[in-house]
């Protein structure tokens, strides 16, 4: 058998090959100029989104560490409160502010595994007062008595104590538990300073100055 002679066979113009060879490499450019693109807007559209998501109202607030007392503002207010209501007769008593979320979970037990009446219908977590941002009152009469009674006159002016320490609070910024329609709760005052509890349970706070 012969040998193959390498150069019996016409070699293909060297010119064309190079043409071949430019073209294929400017092909395998472009393809990866489109996947560098695609990826690029993917990565600009996912980055736009999840802005978008974090420019809900009360989203621009760096997660703080856990709550473990009452909002200073909340505070503040609830000082007002007192002194508001001393000016025109009523004694109110504060009966509960900040709550762990341990504590609201065997508060929530009250009543269900353990003994006691229902006081709360939410587990640790889905309070406003375990971010401090919620208070109980109760009223107490001239003899030092703590009453939770709403038809109470002590300061006799014929309004009810309790919705005139409502209303005062209501003037405070406070919204009253006893305006839910499912579960009132006419103790409670809350400021929740338009966050939800999604957004509280995500770990956002109400900016503290
Ligand atoms: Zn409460």
């Amino acid at each position: 058998m012969l040998e193959r002679n390498p150069y019996s066979q016409p070699l293909q113009p060297a010119g064309r090959t190079t043409l071949d060879t430019v073209k294929r490499n400017r092909r395998n450019r472009n393809r990866f100029l489109i996947l560098i693109i695609l990826a690029l807007t993917a990565f600009l559209l996912w980055r736009s989104i999840w802005q978008f998501e974090r420019s809900e109202p009360g989203n621009d607030i760096v997660p703080a560490p856990p709550v473990a007392e009452l909002h200073p503002v909340v505070l503040a207010k609830q000082k007002e409160l007192l002194a508001e209501t001393a000016k025109i007769g009523i004694s109110v008593l504060i009966t509960d502010g900040f709550r762990s979320s341990e504590e609201q979970d065997s508060l929530y037990a009250q009543g269900r595994t353990a003994d006691g009446a229902v006081v709360t219908q939410v587990q640790g977590g889905n309070s406003y007062h375990n971010y401090g941002l919620a208070i109980d009152f109760a009223l107490r009469t001239k003899e030092g008595e703590v009453v939770w009674d709403m038809k109470y006159d002590g300061n006799r002016n014929g309004e009810a104590d309790w919705m005139e320490v409502v209303a005062a609070a209501k003037r405070l910024g406070f919204s009253w538990g006893g305006d839910w329609d499912n579960f009132p709760d006419y103790p409670h005052l809350q400021m929740d300073f338009g966050y939800t509890i999604r957004q509280l349970k995500r770990g956002l706070r109400p900016p503290v100055e």
